[in-house]
């Protein structure tokens, strides 16, 4: 039978929560989520298993990090789904907090990294790094955790987080979590469910150009022809591209001639459906 997990909803009953494991010395480990949970999230609470005594699951569809024209209302939502699947996983906590806890009236202070934010999805979503700083800090200081994990998939999110934590000193270790894809090389994501019949065929070519263009930096071709082709190759399959990216692993610097080491990012539209996805360079066997 599968066990209910067990869910708090305030930063008052959360806090006491942690509080006990903490007494009964358990170290913690965070994975914030917006939901919709699938086999990615899934294999972050595995990764967190791996770091800490208790897994900690925050749900929480975060307005700040929409802009006006995206899909917050349309986001997929389904918490008690959510809350099974996260029990059988292994998850001990599920923290879904409203939107009037994390935003109380008058809340108007924001977490702004500026630099590694306003390029790439930065420059194509205005205030959504600000917005995914600002509740990304307040999760880690409600939940105090130990560890927090997030998806190598939103590679640009994991270092913004990454840089925000070391910037304000907060005693978290960032873990990132691997892609997790599907057959077919489609990374996993709560926005697929948007995708026609006809979209879901094409969107594995974005995975295959990526893994294309890092093939071709390995073989020594410069980064700004690499990307070029690669964009090409993704407006010739139907996609509207936002960009395709060839930079320094860490500080996400542009890079020109040809690399040793890199990360290739792009992010396209299929309809009104928005991807990123990314591969390193070298490619991983
Ligand atoms: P979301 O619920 O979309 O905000 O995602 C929650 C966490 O799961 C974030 O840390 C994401 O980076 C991560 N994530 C989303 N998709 C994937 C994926 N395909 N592989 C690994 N992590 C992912």
């Amino acid at each position: 039978m599968t066990r209910a997990i067990d869910l708090v909803r305030t930063v008052r009953d959360l806090r006491i929560r942690v509080a006990a494991w903490r007494k009964a010395s358990e170290t913690v480990a965070l994975v914030p989520t917006m939901g919709a949970i699938h086999a990615d999230h899934l294999s972050l609470v595995s990764v967190a298993q791996t770091q800490a005594d208790r897994v900690l699951t925050s749900l929480f569809v975060n307005p700040l990090q929409f802009g006006p024209r995206e899909d917050f209302h349309a986001y997929p939502r389904n918490e008690s789904r959510d809350a099974t699947v996260l029990a059988a996983a292994g998850s001990d906590l599920l923290y879904a907090p409203e939107a009037s806890e994390m935003y109380p009236p008058h809340f108007s202070t924001r977490v702004s990294v500026g630099d590694l934010t306003e390029d790439l999805c930065g420059a194509a979503r205005p205030n959504h790094f600000d917005g995914v700083a600002t509740v990304v800090t307040k999760l880690l200081l409600q939940c105090a955790p130990d560890t927090a994990i997030f998806g190598e998939k939103d590679y640009q999110q994991l270092l913004v987080i990454k840089r925000l934590v070391r910037d304000l000193n907060i005693q978290v270790a960032i873990i990132g979590g691997p892609i997790v894809r599907e057959d077919d090389g489609l990374a996993l994501s709560s926005r697929n469910a948007y995708l026609s019949r006809a979209q879901r065929a094409v969107a594995p070519t974005l995975y295959q150009t990526l893994r294309q263009v890092a093939l071709e930096l390995e073989q020594g071709c410069g980064a700004d022809a690499a990307a070029e082709a690669g964009r090409f190759k993704l407006e010739a399959a139907g996609f509207r591209v936002d960009y395709v990216a060839v930079r320094e692993p860490d500080t996400l610097k542009p890079l020109h001639g040809p690399v040793q080491v890199a990360r290739v990012l792009a992010a396209v539209h299929l309809g009104k459906t928005r991807l990123v996805d990314n591969v390193p360079v070298p490619l991983q066997a």
